[in-house]
């Protein structure tokens, strides 16, 4: 079958590989429909998330079981079902806390050996483990390109939020308008926020967070600082979202927060660097990160979804053959497409 594999940085390649088998009895196998190409395949793409030469890449999807061990309960062959980016076991000390994001056994598809061996899913097939965690059933009437947000980035939107224990009547800011910032800035207003300041520097992105009821503010041609702090009375947001990754916009999510204020870290850090602990420490800034939890979200966010309280339709720019992934990863790379889809 295809699939889309690493080969080297700034190199994909759509390869023929072997299709995937049932290999334990809560296993299945999906037939794909739909893949996303994510801001965390460009961490891949650019050698920064190390992963094998050869390894299929991807890791949203929604298709069909076309194969299903006889432990498999939550779905059957012939279902359309979207899938959670990572595996969980469902009875380790982690996932009997609800922290499945955590799960001592969780494999992520598409990252290589490095987060679980689990071959991607940007292929025509998928391997899924623990299929009665990771595959949820697409409701009735949703799209395909609309349920694949539900397992990755309106969870991880959702889970920035969330964690940070915004609380309707809040202020926010979003660091990052890529489709996880994007998808933040629907999640906050979807909780209450009444002012959601979105930061980036792409006027598409800026201008599709204004849509989404936020506040654009643009990274260099304005003073984000100035702007949350005039618009607040001086006091800064009650959440800030870091939905980009790295020293700087973590250091400015910081200082956008309120005193006694929550930072909430989505956006991958794979390396160490200097943050103004000082600072932090004395507006006694709460600062939460990590993997989403999306395993314990899908459910609400597929809910959320189907009341239209959250709606990604509008984040998918570009529909492309699989065959076409070498161009999707570098359209998303310029950050000239918000949402790639692929369909084999
Ligand atoms: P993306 O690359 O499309 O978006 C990043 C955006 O940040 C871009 O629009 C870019 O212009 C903007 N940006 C860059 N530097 C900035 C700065 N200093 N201040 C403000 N904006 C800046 O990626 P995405 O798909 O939206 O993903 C965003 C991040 O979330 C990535 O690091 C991704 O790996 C991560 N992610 C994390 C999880 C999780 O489980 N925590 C899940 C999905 C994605
Ligand atoms: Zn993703
Ligand atoms: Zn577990």
């Amino acid at each position: 079958m295809r699939a889309v594999t690493f080969q080297a940085p700034g190199e994909v390649r759509v390869d023929d590989v072997a299709e995937p088998a049932i290999e334990r009895p809560d296993d299945a196998v999906v037939r794909i429909e739909a893949s996303g190409v994510c801001g965390s395949d460009l961490h891949i793409y650019h050698g920064r998330t190390p992963v094998e030469q050869g390894f299929t890449i991807g890791h949203e999807f929604v298709g069909t079981v076309i194969a299903a061990g006889p432990e498999v309960q939550r779905a059957a062959v012939g279902d359309r079902v979207l899938g959670c980016f990572h595996t969980a076991c469902g009875t380790c000390r982690a996932c009997l806390r609800g922290d499945y994001h955590r799960c001592l056994h969780g494999r992520t598809f598409g990252h290589g050996s490095f987060l679980g061996n689990l071959p991607g899913a940007q292929a025509e097939q998928v391997l899924v483990p623990r299929a009665n965690m990771t595959l949820r059933r697409v409701p009735e009437g949703m799209a395909d390109e609309v349920a694949l947000f539900a397992g990755d980035v309106m969870g991880t939107g959702c889970h920035a939020v969330w964690q940070a224990g915004m609380r309707a009547g809040d202020t926010a800011a979003v660091l990052g308008l890529g489709p996880v910032g994007l998808c933040a800035v629907q999640a906050a207003r979807a909780s209450g926020a009444t002012e959601v300041f979105a930061i980036d520097t792409v006027a598409e992105r800026l201008e599709m967070a204004r849509r989404f009821g936020a506040t654009p503010v643009h990274l260099t041609g304005e003073d984000p600082k100035r702007v949350v702090r005039a618009a607040t009375d001086g006091a800064g947001v009650d959440v800030a979202v870091d939905a980009v990754g790295g020293v700087d916009p973590l250091t400015l999510a910081i200082s956008l927060a309120r005193d006694a204020g929550t930072v909430s870290v989505v956006g991958v850090h794979s390396s160490s660097g200097e943050v103004p602990l000082g600072l932090t420490w004395l507006k006694g800034i709460t600062i939460t990160t990590g993997l989403a939890n999306v395993i314990a979200h899908v459910d609400r966010v597929l809910a959320m979804i189907s009341a239209g309280l959250l709606d990604p339709a509008p984040l998918v720019t570009h529909r492309m053959s699989l065959d076409d992934a070498p161009e999707a990863y570098e359209l998303f790379d310029r950050r000239e497409a918000l949402k790639v889809v692929l369909s084999p």
